[in-house]
């Protein structure tokens, strides 16, 4: 007994030593953590003196900027603004808005105390009698005040943004009266500083927009520096054609309003102006061209799309040979297909198809340093895909598998001959391979034909390849016709070129 006893004593004791320890732990690094915010923020140096000054002559000047006389709502719910009342309810109201965790101000009153003991009839007593009387107690008028660095010379006030915060009770009455006041006003259109409206809509779809990027990236887990533009191009240049909130916003309503001056009902052209709201959501939308009112919106996201991918196709790096996606937009049916790719594979196409796959010499990519893993060279797609001796035997099978592809497509046409990988000696003496030699025995004709996958970079790409090409073949004329006991007179050889499919 005694033993058990001093044994669970001593575990006791080490439970107390080891949640000491943990204490002990949490207190160093929430100590380190206030360091570095510390070290962060700097604090103001300049005498409270001359703070004092500056703001006093900032604030403390009445405001010219005001007119003789002010134009009341009409809608007003409220005949005499000297007989507002603030009721319970509307303190009630005003709390809800405000945090339980908001900062208190220097009385140290807290939020969560008004809101546990229902403060809300004697508060909205104190505010009606300090609205009657237009008198604020002291003790409401005293605030803290700090100074938020901005930017520039610390030295001038002018770079510091003051912050004040009043005690908590002065907070909920200021935004009773907000709410109040506000029905008393006709505020112009173009007023929106602090107000919810047309501002907030764009800021809203903006942020819906936001989110649906990060989800599509996160979903198909594709890096986030992956460009917005490629997001919205269409599916057939290669884009993922995602919905854009901005856009659609303004379409569906400008399909509202098209459809209803179709219907030609006198009720809908009495209450509402549609070719006006049609002209707004044009405006809206970021189109460059002249267009008409009778424009359809499915045109219209046509033509945004696009815009969307001429975007992509300028960026420097990301955008880099996109321009070609446009030449034969049937090699751009496997974004929306998956055709012939596992789904690990369709992500990395993605990847590569805006050049964030993780290559060394990307920013971003790695630390250390932008020469490849496998030889000496800098680690960009084109190496990696084309030069680096690492790659060569998935190269060759690439190769291969292409051109027996291109093989079995040609010989379904009886009437040509199909020759791969004939060796070939030229008229100089060297020796070389050409990928295929065709030949149709009824014309008497016949043409090499070599495809090149090069990885996209500029416009003349395919020119630039098929000179290279041409002068090649022009000099191994004589081997193939030796090699395949052809007919003397072939004909013309010629290099050709294809763009690059994938
Ligand atoms: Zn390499």
């Amino acid at each position: 007994m005694i033993l058990r006893d001093t044994l669970l004593e001593q575990n006791h004791s080490y439970e107390q030593y080891g949640m000491k320890i943990n204490a002990n732990k949490k207190k160093i690094v929430v100590g380190r953590k206030l360091k570095k915010i510390m070290s962060r923020t700097q604090q103001c140096k300049l005498p409270v003196s001359s703070v004092y000054e500056y703001y006093n002559n900032l604030y403390g000047v009445a405001n010219n900027y005001t007119l003789d006389n002010y134009q009341s709502s009409s809608v007003s719910n409220y005949s005499d603004p000297d007989n507002i009342i603030i009721t319970p309810e509307d303190i009630a109201f005003a709390c809800k808005g405000i945090k339980v965790d908001t900062a208190p101000g220097e009385d140290g009153v807290r939020m969560k105390v008004i809101k546990e003991l229902r403060l809300y009839k004697s508060l909205s007593l104190i505010a009606t009698y300090m609205l009657r009387w237009g008198h604020v107690p002291p003790c409401l008028r005293r605030a803290r005040t700090i100074l938020i660095y901005k930017d520039g010379n610390p030295d001038i006030l002018k770079n510091w943004r003051p912050i004040t915060i009043y005690s908590v009770l002065r907070r909920i009455i200021e935004r009773v009266l907000d709410i109040k006041l506000r029905s008393y006003l006709d505020l112009n259109l173009n007023q929106r500083g602090f107000m919810s409206g047309p501002d907030l809509k764009v800021k809203f779809l903006s942020d819906i927009d936001k989110l649906i990027r990060s989800a599509v990236k996160e979903i198909i887990n594709i890096p986030t520096d992956t460009p917005d533009a490629m997001l919205y191009a269409p599916r057939r240049l290669r884009g993922l054609g995602v919905f854009k909130a901005q856009w659609e916003a303004y379409l569906q309503h400008l399909n509202i309003c098209q459809r209803l001056l179709h219907v030609d009902n006198p009720h809908v052209a009495a209450t509402r102006n549609l070719p006006n709201e049609i002209e707004h959501c044009i405006k809206q939308l970021p189109i460059t061209f002249d267009c008409s009112e009778r424009i359809s919106s499915q045109k219209l996201r046509k033509a945004l799309r696009e815009d969307s991918f001429h975007q992509w196709s300028k960026l420097k790096s990301k955008g880099l040979g996109v321009v070609f996606y446009s030449h034969w937009k049937k090699g751009n049916s496997w974004i929306s297909t998956k055709k012939g790719h596992s789904s690990s594979q369709w992500t990395q196409a993605i990847k590569m198809n805006c050049n964030t796959i993780p290559v060394r010499t990307l920013p971003g990519r790695t630390l250390d340093s932008t020469h490849c893993r496998r030889c000496d060279e800098q680690e960009t797609l084109p190496h990696v895909l084309d030069f680096c001796h690492h790659g060569e035997l998935l190269r060759i099978n690439r190769h291969n598998t292409v051109r027996s592809l291109i093989a079995a497509s040609i010989r379904q046409n009886a009437s040509y001959e199909v020759y791969e990988e004939v060796g070939c000696v030229s008229s100089d003496g060297s020796t070389r391979r050409a990928d295929f030699i065709i030949i149709d025995r009824q014309k008497d004709k016949g043409v090499i034909l070599d495809p090149a996958i090069r990885f996209e970079m500029h416009e003349q790409q395919p020119q630039e390849v098929c000179c290279e090409k041409q002068v090649i073949y022009s000099i191994s004329l004589v081997v193939s016709i030796l090699e395949h006991n052809t007919t003397s007179h072939i004909g013309k050889f010629l290099g050709l070129c294809s763009v690059p499919v994938a």
